[in-house]
């Protein structure tokens, strides 16, 4: 097991694949324990990962495999900086005065925060122990993880429902709908602050009748602030070049401003505030 590193500020436009060889593959990790995590990087600064001036931490690990992913250098726990938990809350209490200042917070995303749910616990109750408002950013694959206690730390989770129809989502993502649409259920029965998130991807996300099924599913929840269409966009495609993976996405073209219109005009049709 390699030493404990440093909490490098990012981008998620990094590359930084394979910092931590020994780690253990993410199939099959089950959370992990308290006291160290694999953390890609952080950025500051954000204002669209939730409320206000935002630290985004990226956190390894991955069970999907999106197809329009711009992350896939998150996608192994083994692709991350091995932190322990005692830092990375130093490190967050440092900016911490700025992001209450700034009606910000702590938002965790990826990868997929759930994999390491010892880790996102402890830095959540840290940063509500801190006076910080916490974002959860996730597919919700993993859902039946984030038990109450660690959602109880938790104000805003940021919804990715990535198609309505089963057939689809497995097709952009490997996995199955099923669990996302049952965690996003738990998480109306206890009245938790949602952000959906769609992202929109020409020829693959953007067949109105996918985009009605999310919008029929989401509208009733009142506990679902915002949904949120994310244009797909190329930004990621250098990465999974440059890591030889095989990107089927390569000639696709980037969601336009009118194609945008229409899946918000579905969204507001069913009773949903998009943005
Ligand atoms: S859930 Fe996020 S990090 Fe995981 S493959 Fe999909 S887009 Fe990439």
């Amino acid at each position: 097991m390699a030493e404990p590193g440093a909490l490098e500020v990012g981008s998620r436009h990094d590359l930084r694949a394979r910092r931590s060889p020994n780690a253990p593959e993410t199939a099959g990790y089950e959370g992990g324990d308290q006291a160290h995590g694999w953390v890609h990087s952080y950025e500051t600064g954000s204002t669209v990962d939730g409320p206000g001036i935002r630290v985004t931490l990226f956190m390894s690990g991955c069970l999907l495999r999106c197809q329009y992913c711009h992350n896939p250098d998150t996608w192994h726990l083994k692709d991350g900086t091995r932190v322990e938990l005692a830092q990375a809350i130093r490190r967050l209490g440092d900016f911490a005065p700025m992001l209450r200042a700034m009606g910000g917070g702590l938002t965790i995303s990826g990868g997929e925060p759930l994999v390491q749910t010892a880790f996102t616990r402890g830095m959540f109750a840290a940063a509500k122990q801190l006076g910080l408002h916490t974002a959860l950013d996730t597919s919700g694959y993993l859902g039946v993880r984030a038990d109450e206690g660690y959602l109880a730390n938790v104000d805003l989770v940021l919804l990715d429902i990535k198609s309505g129809d089963p057939d689809t989502y497995r097709r952009v993502t490997g996995v199955e709908l099923e669990p996302t649409l049952r965690f996003a259920e738990r998480l109306r029965a206890i009245g938790k602050p949602v952000w959906v998130r769609y992202v929109l991807v020409p020829g693959l996300t953007d067949d109105p009748a996918n985009i009605e099924k999310v919008a029929r599913f989401v509208a009733p929840m009142k506990n679902v602030e915002w949904v949120e269409v994310l244009p797909f966009h190329q930004m990621g495609a250098f990465k999974w070049k440059s890591m030889g993976l095989d990107y089927r996405l390569a000639d696709t073209a980037s969601a336009g401003p009118d194609l945008v219109a229409k899946a918000l005009e579905i969204f507001r049709g069913a009773g949903c505030h998009a943005r």
